[in-house]
C-alpha cells in the first residue's frame, strides 16, 4: 500500500512519509524477524536506560519534581524489570501456539504463528513519560516491529532526552523519535502504520482513532477516566489509609489508574477522613509541599484547572499551593455537588472527593451510571462484599484491598474497557499487542479421501455432514 499523507499533513506543511518510508524499508529487508537482533536490542534498551540513570532521574525532576525512588521504581525500575521479563519469555512467546486439528484436516497441523506487524507508532503521555513511551516500545521491539516513538510534548525534559539516547544506543534503521506537539501528532497520524498504540485522554483518543479509521489501521488506546475506590466500614482503615495514599499521591495524584474518588457509606466518612489525615501527615510530613518525596504538577495550565476544581467545594484538608513550582498539597474534600467538574471530569491531580451513599450497592448503581473506569478499588474485611463488587461492575482492571499493585504482575494484561480504551499490554500481552497471530494450517499430501470434491453424491453428502 502506498504511503501517502492525508489532506491534514498537508495543511501543517510537516511530513513524515519519507521517515514511515525509511522505516518500512528495514523492515521488508527481514531483519527484524531475527529473535537475536531483538534481544541484542532489548539489551541495548536496557544499557540505555542503566547507563543514563542520573541523567533520566534529573529530567524526571524537572518535568514533574518526581522523586528519586517513584522515578526509578515506577519508570526505570519498571522498564529494566519489563526487559527482563520479556528476555526471558520471547524464546517461548515467538513459538507458533499449537491448536488441535479436526479429521476431516488429518494429517495436518494447526497453529497460530505470532508475526510482527511491520511499523508502529507509539504517542506517549507526560505523567510517566518514560514508561508509557518505553513499555509499549519494549513490546513493539520484541514482537520484531520498526517503530516511531512520539514522546509528550508537555515533559520536555524527558522528550528530549529520550530523543538524544535513542539513536546513541538503538539500530536507527528500525526505530525513530519524533518530537513535538499537536501539529507533529497530526502529521504523524496521516501516515499509514501497521498500528498506532495510544496513551492519553480521550477527546485525543477519538481524533487517534478516526485518523486510523483513514487507513484502516489498528488502534491500542490506553486512556483514563475517574477511577472510583470503595471502602468499606469493615475494614482494616489503618492499612487502608495507607496503601490509599500511596496510590493517590504518588506523582501527586497524576496517575491513570490513581483512585479518582472514594465511596464510603454515610456516617463513616470522619473515621475515614481522619485516617487519611494521620496517614498523610506520615508520609509528606505536617506540609507535603515541604517535602521532597512530593511531586510538582505538570504546568501552569494544568495547575489552574486543579485550583478551579476547588470553587465552592468543601475542602476537608489540605488545598494548599505553591504556584511557583506549580504544586498543590494533598487535598481531600467531602461531598462535592454530583455535577461540579470535580465530579465530571478526571482529576488526574492531587484532590481526593469523598461521596457517601445510603450502602454500597447505591455506590455500585453510581459507578455503572458513568462511564467505565480504567481501574477500581474496594477495600473490605469482607470477601463476600469485595466479590459483589468485582461481579457488579465494570472496569479496566479491579484490586482489592490495595491501589496500583496489579501493575506489578507482567502476567496481568493492563488497559481499559469502554471509555477507558481498547487493547492492553504488558509482558506477553504487549507482544500479542503488537504481532498478528496468523492463523497457519500445515497439511500434507497423504490421504486424500476424495467426498469433498465434485460431483457429489447423497453418500458424500452423508459423510461430510458426518465429519464437519
Ligand atoms: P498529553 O497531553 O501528553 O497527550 C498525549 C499525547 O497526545 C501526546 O504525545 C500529545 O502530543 C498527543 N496529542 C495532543 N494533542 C493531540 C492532537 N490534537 N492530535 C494528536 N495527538 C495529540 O496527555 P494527556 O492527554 O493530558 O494525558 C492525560 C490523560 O491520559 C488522562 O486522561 C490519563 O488518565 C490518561 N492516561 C492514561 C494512561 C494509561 O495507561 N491508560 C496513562 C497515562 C495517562
Amino acid at each position: 500500500m502506498p504511503n501517502r499523507p492525508s489532506l491534514h499533513a498537508v495543511e501543517s506543511g510537516i511530513c513524515y512519509v519519507d521517515t514511515v518510508q525509511k522505516l518500512n524499508n528495514s523492515y521488508i529487508t527481514g531483519k527484524t524477524q531475527s529473535l537475536e537482533w531483538r534481544k541484542t536490542q532489548l539489551l541495548a534498551l536496557k544499557r540505555m536506560l542503566e547507563e543514563n540513570q542520573h541523567d533520566i532521574l534529573q529530567a524526571l525532576k524537572k518535568d514533574l519534581g518526581k522523586c528519586e525512588t517513584e522515578a526509578m521504581v515506577a519508570e526505570q525500575g519498571f522498564l529494566l524489570s519489563d526487559i527482563d521479563h520479556t528476555l526471558k519469555h520471547l524464546d517461548k512467546w515467538v513459538k507458533p501456539r499449537k491448536v488441535s486439528t479436526p479429521i476431516v484436516a488429518w494429517p495436518g497441523k494447526s497453529f497460530q504463528q505470532p508475526e510482527p506487524l511491520g511499523t508502529v507508532l507509539i504517542i506517549g503521555a507526560w505523567n510517566y513519560p518514560l514508561q508509557l513511551l518505553l513499555a509499549p516500545y519494549i513490546a513493539a521491539l520484541a514482537a520484531g516491529n520498526c517503530a516511531v516513538l512520539k514522546p509528550s510534548e508537555l515533559a520536555e525534559e524527558t522528550s528530549s532526552l529520550v530523543a538524544r539516547l535513542i539513536p546513541q544506543y538503538m539500530d536507527v534503521s528500525c526505530v525513530e523519535v519524533i518530537e513535538g506537539g499537536k501539529e507533529e501528532s497530526t502529521a504523524l497520524l496521516a501516515c499509514k502504520w501497521d498500528h498506532i498504540f495510544y496513551t492519553g485522554g480521550e477527546a485525543v483518543g477519538k481524533i487517534v482513532m478516526s485518523a486510523a479509521a483513514r487507513h484502516l489501521t489498528p488502534v491500542t488506546l490506553e486512556l483514563g477516566g475517574k477511577s472510583p475506590c470503595f471502602v468499606d466500614k469493615n475494614t482494616n482503615l489503618k492499612v487502608t489509609a495507607r496503601r490509599l495514599v500511596w496510590g493517590k499521591w504518588m506523582n501527586a495524584g497524576q496517575t491513570c489508574i490513581a483512585p479518582d474518588y472514594v465511596i464510603v457509606e454515610k456516617g463513616f466518612e470522619h473515621k475515614f477522613i481522619d485516617a487519611v489525615k494521620k496517614e498523610l501527615k506520615k508520609q509528606y510530613g505536617k506540609s507535603a509541599l515541604m517535602s521532597r518525596d512530593y511531586g510538582n504538577i505538570i504546568n501552569h495550565r494544568h495547575f489552574k484547572r486543579l485550583e478551579s476544581y476547588l470553587d465552592r467545594v468543601n475542602v476537608v484538608y489540605g488545598g494548599e499551593m505553591d504556584e511557583t513550582r506549580p504544586a498543590m498539597a494533598p487535598t481531600l474534600v467531602l461531598e462535592p455537588s454530583l455535577d461540579s467538574p470535580i465530579m465530571k471530569e478526571e482529576i488526574f491531580g492531587p484532590i481526593l472527593p469523598i461521596i457517601t451513599v445510603n450502602n454500597m450497592d447505591e455506590g455500585i448503581a453510581f459507578v455503572n451510571d458513568r462511564a467505565k473506569p480504567l481501574a477500581l478499588y474496594a477495600f473490605s474485611d469482607s470477601d463476600e462484599v469485595l466479590d459483589h463488587i468485582i461481579s457488579r461492575t465494570s472496569s479496566g482492571s479491579v484490586c482489592t484491598n490495595d491501589t496500583m499493585m496489579f501493575m506489578t504482575n507482567p502476567e496481568l494484561p493492563f488497559g481499559g474497557v469502554g471509555n477507558s480504551g481498547m487493547g492492553s499490554y504488558h509482558g506477553r500481552h504487549g507482544f500479542d499487542t503488537f504481532s498478528h497471530l496468523k492463523t497457519v494450517m500445515k497439511r500434507s499430501f497423504a490421504l486424500d479421501v476424495p467426498f469433498r470434491y465434485a460431483p457429489f453424491s447423497k453418500l458424500k453428502l452423508s459423510l461430510l455432514k458426518k465429519f464437519l
